[in-house]
């Protein structure tokens, strides 16, 4: 049985699991956390805002991505930005 819960700063629909409720005992997807708390300090650290931004509204149009998903999809990005430098820098 999976209870759906509202997300109250984005007004989506997720499982509980996806939910976190936040200091104002408002629940809060992880998305919004992320965006509310502009990602905690231990974890992926070497990220602009935009690209921030630009993740978030990628996952919002795929709402079941969970946080480590995010994470690799971070990475993967990160990494083929770097070898298209890598590529420009052999020219
Ligand atoms: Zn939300």
């Amino acid at each position: 049985m999976n209870k759906k819960t509202s997300c109250d700063a984005c007004g989506l629909y997720f499982n509980e699991v996806y939910l976190h409720k936040n200091k104002g005992g408002k629940n809060c997807c992880n998305d919004c956390q992320l965006k509310i708390s502009g990602i905690s300090p231990s974890d992926i650290r070497p990220i602009s805002k935009r690209k921030l931004d630009k993740v978030i509204k990628a996952a919002a149009r795929t709402p079941p991505l969970k946080l480590k998903d995010l994470k690799a999809k971070l990475k993967k990005e990160r990494e083929e930005k770097q070898s298209a430098k890598n590529r420009n820098n052999s020219k």
